[in-house]
């Protein structure tokens, strides 16, 4: 994630220390992620994963309902 100011055009890493552009002050900053270094997708076993999760939570929580 990188921080674009609409008011001067700085771009970085970093903000302030209250969410300000730290070139000029401005609190117009937008966050952008990095161009070109886009965020993969969650590889397919962790959907997975959280998906058998649930599932197990879900008939744990059936079967106390049901008892
Ligand atoms: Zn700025």
């Amino acid at each position: 994630m990188a921080y674009f100011c609409k008011d001067c055009s700085y771009r970085g890493k970093k903000s302030g220390q209250a969410g300000e552009c730290p070139a000029c002050g401005s609190f117009n900053l937008a966050k952008r992620r990095d161009i070109g270094r886009e965020e993969a997708p969650p590889p397919r076993w962790r959907v997975v994963l959280v998906l058998l999760l649930w599932g197990i939570l879900g008939t744990l929580v059936l079967s106390k309902i049901i008892e």
